[in-house]
């Protein structure tokens, strides 16, 4: 090489170099300047994709958390649900004499199973139920004592509650009326949200199936657009009083486990089930681990060993089952909570120990007050007619005969130990809101699909706000 030749050289790794460190420096900068709680969103569709590309498995996860991580068993067990472990009964005990029988029958007969499938795990006696405790021996029981008129003190059931809200472990979120309140400007002072953004998003939306591309606009991803509200309203809520916390804040897995991890548990369960094992297959079941029930349970244990807020808002956007080249003029509505456990469902261990401890915890009062709240301000800012489930359906029952409001047994209802608001609001893929969708998020109002109208992310947030406004708001101001 000539020395001037090296010369050029030498210059032009420098220029790199320099034009890398230019790089680093000016992201680290917009890192650290870009009010993180807007995206900066325009209309050229960027929303869609977002910082899809940001994730990769070498990169260090940010929404990792230092603390411990859950181990992924190797092991298939059929009684457990998919990665559980088996439930702690004890944890009960603190119940103990807190719920009358007629309340504890109403629950399991009206919101958490369909048709009596509870039957065969609960036996309900005079002042007692024993609940089976393993599915594989059923001469184990649990036995929980009701609350009774017999009880000595009237007292009784007082000190009971007053004893299940001091064990942390068992029940850390609080019903509205248990939330200091004392400046009227802040109708959400003191109450504790986490919003979980729906799925993941960025370049794991094709995997998690939550993506949708309509002819040549840009494609639509669940996981992108549920985190954009998530942001949004963060900010809102907090500048109300609320203290907020994320269960994700960009598109990238909380849970720290690649779909490799899931290979053995997969193969376990698939060989214990005889399905057909093709490397193929169990890529697919170990990726369906991975980004569903992995995913799901790291949010959980983030959010009942960490965050323990009296409530969780899940964040979704839904869309109707259809091809990909088709857009759905019928949009629709519904909020789910947590109940209809079917029989396959309520026969997991770990499954029936949830159900009772959410009767138990009394959250299905709170979950439909907070619900229909958040439904009434929904509907009024969308306009959209309420979803209907199929009148037998096994899976779902409603709730109040408010039609909005429907009870499923989702795993993310499901886990998190306090009462959630579930959204299913507008298609991504309905012939509006795809269009809407497709404008991005603005400041404002815009004459988007022959409307005057805000954004559909900022829709979303004043919707939420407002429902959960109006239940808290709702609190004596206390000195
Ligand atoms: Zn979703």
């Amino acid at each position: 090489m000539s020395e001037k030749k090296q010369r050029s050289y030498a210059l032009e790794v420098s220029l790199i170099v320099a034009a890398l460190i230019g790089a680093f420096l000016v992201q680290e900068l917009l890192n650290s300047t870009n009010d993180p709680t807007v995206p900066n969103i325009g209309s050229d569709g960027n929303v869609l994709t977002g910082d899809s590309d940001s994730a990769n498995d070498s990169e260090v996860n940010p929404n990792e958390t230092a603390s411990k991580v859950e181990k992924v068993p190797t092991e298939y067990f059929p009684n457990l649900t998919d990665l559980a472990s088996e439930p702690d009964w004890k944890q009960l005990d603190s119940f103990q004499n807190t719920i009358s029988k007629e309340d504890f029958l109403r629950e399991l007969d009206e919101v958490y199973t369909i048709g009596g499938t509870w039957k065969k795990w609960i036996v309900v006696a005079g002042d007692h139920a024993l609940i089976k405790t393993h599915a594989q021996d059923l001469e184990r029981t649990y036995r929980l004592n009701f609350l009774t008129n017999t009880d000595p003190e009237p007292s009784a059931k007082e000190e009971a509650l007053e004893t299940a809200k001091t064990v942390e472990t068992v029940k850390y979120w609080r019903p509205r009326e248990d939330i200091k309140y004392s400046d009227e400007s802040l109708p959400l002072q003191g109450v504790r949200i986490v919003l979980d953004p729906g799925h993941i998003g960025g370049s794991y939306a094709k995997m998690e199936e939550r993506q949708f591309k309509y002819k040549e606009t840009a494609p639509v991803q669940e996981g992108n657009m549920t985190l954009m509200v998530a942001h949004l309203l963060e900010r809102q809520l907090k500048v109300l009083g609320a203290e907020v916390e994320l269960t994700r804040s960009t598109n990238f897995p909380v849970n720290p486990h690649r779909v490799e991890y899931y290979q053995n548990y997969a193969q376990a369960k698939m060989t214990f089930k005889k399905d057909i094992v093709t490397p193929d297959t169990v890529e697919r079941a170990s990726e369906k681990l991975f980004y569903r029930a992995g995913e799901i349970r790291e949010r959980a244990r983030i959010i009942n060993n960490e965050y323990k807020p009296d409530l969780v808002v899940c964040i979704h956007f839904n869309a109707a089952g259809s091809s990909q080249n088709v857009l759905i003029p019928n949009e629709h509505l519904h909020m789910i909570l947590n109940g209809a456990y079917e029989k396959g469902e309520i026969s997991k261990d770990d499954q029936r120990f949830q159900l009772v401890k959410k009767i138990l915890q009394r959250n299905h009062s709170e979950e439909v007050a907070l619900n229909s709240s958040v439904a009434r301000a929904l509907t009024i800012q969308t306009g959209l007619p309420p979803y209907m489930y199929e009148p037998n359906s096994k899976r779902a029952v409603n709730v109040n005969n408010d039609p909005y409001l429907w009870a499923r047994n989702l795993v993310a209802n499901r886990s998190f130990d306090c009462p959630v608001i579930y959204c299913e609001p507008y298609l991504a893929n309905g012939v509006d809101s795809h269009a809407r969708i497709q404008v991005g998020d603005y400041e404002g109002l815009r004459y988007v699909n022959g409307m005057l109208r805000p954004s559909i992310f900022r829709e979303y947030v004043t919707a939420v706000t407002e429902g959960l406004v109006n239940y808290y708001k709702q609190r004596e101001i206390s000195e």
